[in-house]
């Protein structure tokens, strides 16, 4: 039985269960192939049996910046 992995070793990733609102901080996380969908092995939760949850990101990992747009087109009269 193969099994596609993929290790990754981040500083710090929150996750969190949608299910039950369980959070977990992992410092590494294996990725794998299940059932055609990339799960955090280390991120299963106890809630419910294949459950997992999705990785949190914070502000940090943002790669849109907020477009803040101030226009000038008024004109004074
Ligand atoms: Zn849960």
């Amino acid at each position: 039985m193969g099994v596609t992995e993929i290790s990754k070793k981040y500083i710090m990733a929150d996750f969190k269960c949608n299910e039950c609102g369980a959070t977990r901080s992992l410092s590494k996380t294996t990725t794998v192939l299940r059932e055609k969908e990339w799960v955090v092995k280390e991120a299963e939760c106890t809630c419910k049996e294949g459950k997992y949850m999705d990785q949190i990101f914070d502000d940090s990992y943002n790669g849109m910046p907020s477009l803040i747009r101030t226009e000038e087109s008024l004109t004074k009269n």
